[in-house]
C-alpha cells in the first residue's frame, strides 16, 4: 500500500518541504506520496484524527499549528517539549508522537557556521517566534552561556526568556527593548546574530544597520535567501549563512524519523534550489507579508 504523509498548514500552497520530501522519497524507492493539506484551526482536530490512521507514515505541522497540535497529541519528544512546538508527527500503532526538527536543523547549520572556531558562549537572537524558539533551545543545549533575545514586541521576549527559564537556569538568557543602540552594544560583546524575524524575507530591508556588524560575527539568517542582513555582514568581513542548511536538516531528520533510513541530503538539496529556482521563496504557511517592514509583494505561502 502506498503510504502518505502531509503537512499540514495554513496556508501551505507553495512548499519548499513539499518538493523536498519528495525527492527524497522517490530517491530513496520508498512509495510514498507528499501532500499538502491546507487546514484552517477549526479542521486542525479532524486533520490530526485522520493522521492516526495505517497509510500514514506521519506529518509536518507548520504555521499556524505548531503550539495548537499539541494538545492533540499523545506524546512528545524533549526539543518538543522544551519549545512547546511541533513541526513533525511520527505514528506508534494510533498513538501520536510530536517533534521538533526545527532544532537539530539549527543545531547543525549553526555548527557549519562556526565551522573550526571555538563553539562560541554569547549569541544576539532577534525574534521571538516560533523559530526564535527552536534557535534558544538549540544555543541553550550547545552550551551558550549568554543569550540575548531582541524583539520588537518586548512581551514576546519576556515570555520566551521565562519559557526556558528551567532549561537557562544555569546561564543567562535575557529579552531586551529592540532599540539600535542597544542592540549595537550587546554585539560588540558577541561573536554570533542571529536572524530568527521574518524581516527581509520579502523586501530589501535588514534588521540592523550594517554599521553595527562587524568583522568577528557570525551571522546566520533563518530566511532562506541572502538578505540584505546577510550582505552587509558580508561587506564587513564577517562569516554570514541563510536559512536553507536549516530548512534542509529539519527536513532530513524528519524524513528518517518517518523512514527509519538516512535521508538522501543531496537530492533533497537539489530539489530546495530547484523548487527556488522556479519562484518558491518560502517554506510553508509563512504569514503574510509585513506592512511596517515595508514589504510590498505578496508572499508566498
Ligand atoms: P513568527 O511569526 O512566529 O515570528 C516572526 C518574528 O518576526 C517575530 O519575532 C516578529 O516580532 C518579528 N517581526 C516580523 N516583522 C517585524 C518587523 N517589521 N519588525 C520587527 N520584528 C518583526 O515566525 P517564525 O518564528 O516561524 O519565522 C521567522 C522567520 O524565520 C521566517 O522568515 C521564517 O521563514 C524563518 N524560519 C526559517 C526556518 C528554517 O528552517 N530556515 C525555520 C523556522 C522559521 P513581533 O513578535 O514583535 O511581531
Amino acid at each position: 500500500m502506498s503510504k502518505r504523509v502531509v503537512l499540514i498548514g495554513h496556508p501551505v500552497s507553495h512548499s519548499l518541504s513539499g518538493a523536498m520530501q519528495q525527492a527524497a522519497f522517490d530517491a530513496v524507492g520508498i512509495d510514498a506520496k507528499y501532500e499538502l493539506w491546507d487546514r484552517a484551526p477549526m479542521a486542525l482536530p479532524d486533520a490530526i484524527a485522520e493522521v492516526r490512521r495505517e497509510d500514514f507514515l506521519g506529518a509536518n505541522v507548520t504555521i499556524p499549528h505548531k503550539e495548537r497540535v499539541v494538545p492533540l497529541i499523545d506524546k512528545m519528544t524533549e526539543e518538543a517539549q522544551a519549545t512547546g512546538a511541533v513541526n513533525t508527527l511520527t505514528r506508534e500503532g494510533r498513538r501520536l508522537v510530536g517533534h521538533n526538527t526545527d532544532v537539530p536543523g539549527f543545531v547543525i547549520a549553526l555548527d557549519k557556521l562556526v565551522g573550526r572556531q571555538k563553539m562560541p558562549r554569547a549569541a544576539v537572537v532577534l525574534g521571538a517566534g516560533g523559530g526564535s524558539r527552536a534557535v534558544t533551545y538549540g544555543l541553550i543545549r550547545a552550551g551558550f552561556q549568554r543569550i540575548i533575545v531582541f524583539n520588537r514586541h518586548l512581551h514576546r521576549a519576556e515570555g520566551l526568556v521565562k519559557h526556558f527559564a528551567r532549561s537557562a537556569s544555569h546561564m543567562e538568557l535575557k529579552a531586551m527593548p529592540w532599540h539600535e543602540s542597544i542592540i549595537e552594544s550587546e554585539l560588540a560583546k558577541t561573536k554570533v546574530l542571529i536572524n530568527a524575524t521574518s524581516i527581509g524575507l520579502n523586501a530589501d530591508v535588514s534588521p540592523v544597520p550594517a554599521e553595527v556588524l562587524t568583522g568577528d560575527l557570525l551571522v546566520l539568517d533563518l530566511i532562506y535567501n541572502r538578505t540584505r542582513l546577510l550582505r552587509d555582514a558580508e561587506s564587513a568581513g564577517a562569516v554570514a549563512m541563510d536559512g536553507e542548511t536549516m530548512l534542509l536538516h529539519q527536513g532530513a531528520a524528519a524524513f528518517a524519523l518517518w523512514t527509519g533510513q538516512a535521508a538522501p541530503l543531496e537530492v533533497m538539496s537539489e530539489a530546495l534550489a530547484g523548487a527556488r529556482a522556479e519562484g518558491v521563496r518560502s517554506a510553508e504557511g509563512e504569514p503574510a507579508g509585513d506592512e511596517t517592514a515595508g514589504d510590498a509583494a505578496a508572499v508566498v505561502a
